[in-house]
């Protein structure tokens, strides 16, 4: 089964650009057989997502949540979890780790090292199941500091999207060795860690040259002695462009 872990919608992320239901038809025109919807902070309506695979059949979708580490400035996806309390709480990481422990679901730590050079330390002490290491918010110049990680953790790496808009989804995705009808499922199929990552060469082509310009016009903007604030005004576009390059990091992807 091919499947997207990290998709967002315009309904439930303020940052994202396309709906729920293009980010769908995407996923379905590019061939994938399932994504999961992982919005910012925000869980799932479970009717909802029923609806959507009663219409969608049988392509899948799963739900899951993109939660926001408070004492770290980090993101992590949690699937296979349908507690209220997880889009409620402003989560400390070791409690959120110590929540989907106990809940037996799933924790990925989302693009490492993006605003940082180091990952908190908690990361070794309370270890993730999966650490992402490819999507549109993961430099390649990142790749190597992750796939350490990975090594030293002993956990396996997805490779997703985190698609803001239709364009993007599925540009990475992961082959798992099976398939998953239901949450509980795809989250075995997860730890088994035994799937590879899937890519869209073209679209990544694309997605550098976009970024190459983007990554170009900040450069002149840091030249010229101009803040994020100041880029972000003038362009309209989002600070993190500005961030990274100015950090001398990158948003290419290779
Ligand atoms: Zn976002
Ligand atoms: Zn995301």
């Amino acid at each position: 089964m091919t499947i997207d872990l990290h998709v967002h919608t315009s309904e439930h992320s303020g940052c994202a650009v396309s709906s729920e239901a293009e980010q769908i038809e995407a996923a379905i025109a590019c061939g994938l057989d399932a994504i999961a919807i992982t919005d910012h902070d925000v869980l799932c309506d479970l009717t909802h997502i029923a609806a959507l695979n009663g219409r969608y059949a049988p392509f899948k979708i799963f739900p899951g949540i993109e939660i926001r580490a408070r004492n770290y400035f980090e993101d992590f996806i949690v699937l296979g979890i349908q507690d209220a309390e997880l889009g409620k709480r402003s989560w400390h990481y070791e409690d959120l780790h110590a929540f989907v422990r106990e809940k037996n679901g799933y924790i990925l730590l989302c693009h490492p090292y993006r605003f940082h050079d180091k990952v908190p330390d908690a990361i070794f002490t309370h270890i993730p199941d999966a650490v992402e290491i490819h999507s549109t918010n993961i430099g390649g110049c990142d790749y190597d500091k992750i796939e350490a990680l990975a090594r030293h953790l002993n956990i396996s790496t997805v490779t997703n999207s985190d698609a803001h808009q239709s364009e993007h989804v599925g540009i990475y995705y992961n082959i798992l060795q099976g398939a998953a009808n239901t949450e509980a499922e795809l989250v075995t199929l997860l730890k088994t860690g035994a799937h590879t990552g899937g890519r869209d060469d073209k679209r990544i082509d694309i997605f550098n040259r976009r970024m190459g310009k983007t990554e170009r016009l900040v450069k002149k903007f840091i030249r010229k002695g101009k803040d994020a604030q100041y880029f972000t005004q003038s362009t309209n576009m989002w600070h993190g462009y500005y961030d990274r390059v100015a950090m001398g990091k990158s948003y290419l992807l290779s």
